[in-house]
């Protein structure tokens, strides 16, 4: 049987470096295109921007993978993967 304090742990660290591992994937066949994105503003680094009401593109070299956009698109078009 494990120690649930080192298996929290050692599933921690696992979660960290997945984490790193991933990129922001914008979904552009679940965004509409209609509107101005809502998830641009929540971006706490400005990595996400957005030309008229195309679908949002993602500056990789600023996203610090938080996960905001990701909870807040009503679509489902950002995801952390
Ligand atoms: S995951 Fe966070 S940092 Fe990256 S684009 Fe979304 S809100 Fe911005």
């Amino acid at each position: 049987m494990g120690n649930g304090f080192f298996d929290f742990l050692n599933n921690n660290e696992k979660n960290t470096n997945d984490i790193k591992d991933m990129s922001l994937v914008v979904k552009t066949s679940r965004c509409p295109q209609n509107h101005p994105c809502p998830s641009v503003k929540v971006c706490p680094v400005n990595a996400l921007s957005q030309q008229g009401f195309d679908a949002p593109t993602v500056d990789m070299d600023k996203c610090i993978k938080c996960g905001k956009c990701v909870k807040f698109c009503p679509m489902g078009a950002l995801v952390l993967k």
